[in-house]
């Protein structure tokens, strides 16, 4: 290895995890979510690898994501998610992205900007169903529904999607998910009823896709576990495969004295002489500082704990009278195949989920691709 660090990110555990959704989904087409650099593992690398496995459409959350996509050469069907007033709407309904509206508002600066791109604009309608975030609920839905068909009435939109959002789908059995279920069918209903003619009613994150066989419509959007995480780790793995590997080379290995205080604010100190190693990378690159002193890694065949406090582009572990050579790769999270920590064990240790752990492995981390996800 010739870089510090990498994330190397195993494409073909992609295709496999498609695969799985694929199956869970039953007759349900699946939407590869890949905002958020697909959840840090590469956005266009990860799209290619979750088409290859059997995605026929991909989700974004932001516009700019799914405008990547597209200058990648990417043509799959693309859906940006979370959008805002003034963005470049005419960009989108040209390059063919397609776009969730929560608003009358919304839907008439979509349908202007369609107007100007001489097409019409593909639009989700997005329905509040309980999870009190984006999206129409109540009154506000029958105004958007009659907004969006207005607009279509006029061709300036196609209202080819009916969507909404699980809030407590990775919790089995929680009252919200039944009522959400309920409310998502009566409020699609609803719109039919009004005339609308959508291609795809969608409802389920991964969590959903994996337990939920009454949520998934028509299709179903999964995002942790394309990248082989799992949602709701005390329910199980379900043959998913984690796709990320996070490797670094030891800098540096010396032999230090009893009582040596280990980085900065010596929280941690030496209780006998010992070997410690430097682990070139840090906060910088996505390495929790509340990790210090907590987190484990896997060097030299042995579990390590990091001691001290992580810094930005660096940290240190103790390795008692154990050999290891700078250059040496350290396993900071992976599969687990090799006795490395997993991302759901660091994401457990910090009291948090394996979303962030590997959604914030920053850019100063190369990633390395293996496979192509087939
Ligand atoms: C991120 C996202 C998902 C995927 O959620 P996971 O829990 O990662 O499966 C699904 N739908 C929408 C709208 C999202 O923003």
């Amino acid at each position: 290895m010739r870089v510090p660090a990498e994330a190397r990110v195993d494409l073909d555990a992609i295709g496999h995890n498609i695969g799985v959704l694929r199956e869970r989904a039953g007759g349900a087409e699946v939407m590869a979510m890949v905002k958020a650099e697909a959840y840090g593992h590469g956005l266009v690398e990860a799209a290619g690898a979750a088409l290859a496995g059997g995605a026929g459409w991909l989700g974004v959350a932001k516009l700019a994501e799914a405008l990547r996509l597209r200058e990648a050469g990417v043509a799959a069907r693309t859906l940006a998610c979370v959008l805002v007033p003034g963005e470049p709407f005419a960009d989108a309904v040209a390059r063919d992205v397609d776009l969730t509206v929560g608003s009358p508002g919304l839907v008439a600066e979509i349908a202007a900007a369609a107007g100007r791109a001489g097409r019409p604009a593909r639009v989700h309608l997005k329905a509040d169903t309980g999870m009190t975030r984006g999206g129409a609920a109540g009154d506000d839905w029958a105004a958007l529904v009659d907004a969006a068909l207005k607009a279509e009435a006029d061709g300036l939109v196609r209202v080819v999607g009916i969507m909404s959002h699980l809030a407590c789908a990775d919790e089995p059995g929680h009252p919200s998910i039944a009522r959400q279920v309920a409310a998502f069918t009566d409020m699609a209903a609803f719109a039919e009823k009004a005339g609308a003619r959508p291609e795809v009613r969608h409802l389920s994150n991964s969590a959903a896709t994996l337990t939920l066989p009454e949520a998934r419509f028509d299709l179903v959007r999964p995002g942790i576990a394309t990248y082989g995480l799992t949602p709701v780790p005390r329910v199980g793995a379900f043959g998913l495969r984690p796709a990320m590997t996070l490797v670094a080379d030891a800098a540096l290995v010396k032999r230090v004295p009893a009582g040596s205080g280990v980085s900065y604010g010596h929280t941690y100190v030496t209780d006998r002489e010992t070997n410690v190693a430097v682990v070139p990378v840090g906060y910088g690159d996505g390495v929790p500082r509340h990790g210090s002193n907590l987190l484990e890694v896997l060097a030299g065949g042995r579990r390590r704990r990091i001691a001290g406090r992580v810094c930005m582009d660096q940290f240190v572990i103790d390795l008692g009278d154990d050999a290891l050579a700078a250059g040496d790769e350290v396993v900071l999270f992976g599969p687990g195949e090799r006795g490395e920590p997993t991302a759901q064990e660091w994401a457990d240790a910090l009291g948090t989920i394996s979303y962030e752990i590997v959604t914030r492995i920053g850019s100063r981390v190369p990633r390395a691709y293996r496979g192509g996800g087939a």
